[in-house]
């Protein structure tokens, strides 16, 4: 039978990139050796680092002022790299998730932290909108989508001092305007490629701004030297999740960049999106003008609550796979990145559809 993969991440990848990736590991770029086994300095791969820094520049306008690396460590290593870096007295972050609260709680090993908002109220369904972001904080901390809930911030906001976002989930799946970010961030295995690498997007006059004495590996300045053939290489870099990640943006170009992907990812979305709110069996659990392209989160309707671990085996039964939603939101949970493809989502919704006329 076959399968629709809604996991949350790590997550479906374009069928091209995981066979190249089959293929590189027997032999890489015709050199007889496998991708696992080479040394991260033979010219090949010194080529796909290249390409891969220059693959996101193309897709996301990335200006010439920013500086594009690739480290390990996650997202949540990011959580306290970016203060270390960049948190001189006081920052600022938007509390919209529970992975906006984990970044925030590193921050405060570095200085003072305000949270100008929280939707923790209401269980994160929502995304604040009424707040303001004090001048004298060093940078303002958003997380745009937020994968356990699915709000998502759609449009990239005007901020009077530097932005950094963590795009950990929704990166490559519109166009951004880099230029309004002071920083962008995120671990790749949502949208991007497989778990072990994490992309870092910073303006150029950020890295060495520090006033603190920074650990080499944790100074931003170290993974972005001059010297262009060792950026992202100041130690061994995950080649194998990096390759997939190359590959992956190769097909994202191929299909036509940006545009196109946030075309799909709308489409896509609003295909389950209308069956939710048109199902009986079922509600959203995000406001509507939050609501995620990315992770789409919804319940058994009112009245129907008895009825979810049989929808569960219904759905494994015709094939979707990683539709549970996360244990604090409960429920269902379908992510649509991507690589997510659209019959996938039509398989889903036509098996709602089946489900509700099992139960009329
Ligand atoms: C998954 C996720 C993280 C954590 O990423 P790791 O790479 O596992 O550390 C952080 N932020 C968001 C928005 C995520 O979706």
């Amino acid at each position: 039978m076959k399968k629709h993969n809604f996991n949350a991440g790590p997550c479906v990848l374009p069928r091209q990139a995981v066979e190249s990736a089959i293929e590189a590991i027997r032999d890489f770029d015709g050199t007889g050796i496998g991708l696992l086994e080479i040394s991260h300095r033979t010219p090949g791969w010194e080529r796909i680092m290249a390409e891969t820094e220059q693959l996101w520049r193309e897709l996301l306008n990335i200006p010439e002022d920013y500086a594009v690396f690739f480290v390990g460590g996650g997202a949540s290593t990011q959580f306290f790299q970016v203060p270390a870096n960049l948190l001189k007295n006081k920052a600022a972050y938007l509390q919209t998730g529970v992975w906006a609260k984990k970044a925030a709680k590193e921050a405060k090993y570095y200085g003072d932290v305000e949270i100008v908002a929280s939707s923790e109220d209401k269980n994160y369904t929502y995304i604040p909108k009424d707040y303001t972001i004090p001048a004298d904080a060093d940078y303002f901390h958003i997380t745009t989508n937020n994968t356990i809930y699915g709000t998502e911030i759609h449009e990239d906001i005007d901020c009077p001092i530097t932005l950094v976002a963590d795009m950990s989930s929704d990166i490559m799946s519109r166009p951004v305007d880099v230029k309004k970010y002071g920083m962008i961030y995120g671990g790749a295995q949502k949208n991007v490629g497989p778990a072990g690498v994490t992309f870092v997007i910073i303006r150029k006059d950020l890295l060495g701004s520090s006033e603190r004495k920074l650990q080499t590996m944790v100074d931003y300045a170290t993974h972005y030297p001059e010297e262009a053939r060792n950026r992202s290489m100041f130690n061994t870099p995950p080649v194998f999740p990096i390759f997939v990640m190359h590959e992956t943006l190769k097909w994202v170009k191929e299909l036509g960049g940006l545009e196109v992907m946030y075309k799909m990812n709308k489409e896509k979305a609003e295909l389950l999106y209308n069956e939710i709110d048109r199902n009986s069996m079922f509600v959203g659990t995000a406001v509507k003008e939050d609501r995620s392209l990315m992770n789409v989160c919804f319940v058994m309707a009112p009245g129907k609550e008895a009825l979810q671990d049989e929808f569960f085996a219904f759905a494994k039964e015709r094939g979707m796979v990683g539709i549970k939603g996360h244990r604090s939101v409960g429920g269902f949970r379908a992510s649509l990145y991507n690589a997510c493809p659209k019959e996938s989502v039509e398989a889903l919704v036509a098996c709602m559809q089946e489900f509700e006329n099992l139960h009329k």
